[in-house]
């Protein structure tokens, strides 16, 4: 871990403290402003993390009712239209990747807290996402037969962590055959971690697209990296999921996240060009154009009143 890290670490852990002595939670500052957050998928409490894009449904449920409390929730909508409560910091929640379990075990939630949601799709349906895979091998390498060894001769690395730096940086076929060899893992190691890796199908978009509380937006076809691709590449990407929007009723497919939050000044130009409306970016970075916005993902092993810290103050330090 690294120096920054330690002291962030001890930062939190202190706050927590506090915390537990029960001081009120003073949040204060940025009304007006707005905060976008990331979320990825919901998972059973039962089920054990394999990464830190998932949230316990009790968790999740926790923290959006905590953000309910303490800031204004806005939706897609609203932040479109700059609806903003001047009073408070407004916070726009969306999650990535499309997963199954943003029906199955978001809905609910959100449909409870009356709480509007922004999910960014891929085109993909009933082939997985490699990082996804790559993470269910991981966490379960006995069961994962040769393909773990393979993939890191293959990359000619030594870790998984290593791997999954590698892997979007490569060509787009390589990706996708790497994909491909993932989706070769056994059926019952797939079977009973479906909640990590299945995404959205066409029937379930139309279910969310009816609802009032879900706004649904794009998220390029294959989860490609932007960086690595051509101008016709990023076109392809991008309509793509448009027509799959398009299809199903919604009005966003030229609201674009991207994958990894990976860009650069060339990516933004094109798809400025293109006529994307809105390029959701994440970590920090450039945001100095009026289409461009940074999103802060939020950490399952964080506590819900230090997440909301972070969340007021839009940084994690
Ligand atoms: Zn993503």
């Amino acid at each position: 871990m690294t120096v920054r890290g330690i002291r962030l670490r001890l930062k939190w852990t202190l706050l927590s403290v506090v915390d537990l002595l029960g001081f009120p939670l003073k949040l204060k500052g940025r009304e007006g402003e707005v905060q976008i957050i990331c979320f990825h998928g919901i998972c059973a409490d039962t089920d054990a993390f394999i990464n830190g894009r998932f949230y316990h449904v009790s968790a999740f449920r926790n923290l959006l009712s905590e953000i309910q409390q303490h800031f204004h929730i806005i939706s897609l909508d609203d932040f479109s239209a700059n609806r903003l409560n001047p009073d408070k910091l407004n916070v726009l929640i969306t999650f990535d990747d499309g997963y199954r379990n943003n029906l199955t075990l978001a809905l609910p939630v959100i449909e409870e807290l009356r709480i509007p949601i922004t999910v960014f799709v891929t085109g993909r349906t009933d082939f997985p996402l490699w990082a996804d895979l790559l993470d269910v091998a991981a966490a379960h390498p006995a069961e994962s037969g040769t393909v773990l060894n393979e993939l890191r001769a293959y990359a000619q690395v030594k870790t998984v962590r290593e791997l999954k730096a590698w892997i979007p940086l490569q060509p787009q076929e390589v990706v996708m055959e790497i994909n491909r060899k993932l989706n070769e893992l056994p059926h019952t190691l797939l079977d009973k971690t479906r909640v990590f890796w299945e995404l959205l199908s066409n029937d379930d978009l139309l279910v969310l697209q009816t609802k009032s509380l879900v706004s649904l937006a794009n998220h390029g076809a294959n989860h490609l990296s932007f960086v690595t691709l051509s101008d016709v590449g990023m076109a392809k990407e991008i309509e793509e999921v448009q027509i799959r929007l398009t299809n199903i009723g919604s009005n966003y497919g030229s609201v674009f996240a991207y994958p990894y939050g990976q860009h650069t000044p060339a990516t933004i130009a094109q798809l400025a060009e293109l006529g994307i409306t809105q390029q959701y970016l994440a970590g920090s970075g450039i945001t100095d154009k009026p289409y461009l916005f940074q999103r802060m993902t939020v950490n399952p092993f964080i506590s819900v009143k230090n997440m909301l810290r972070i969340i007021q103050k839009g940084r994690f330090y």
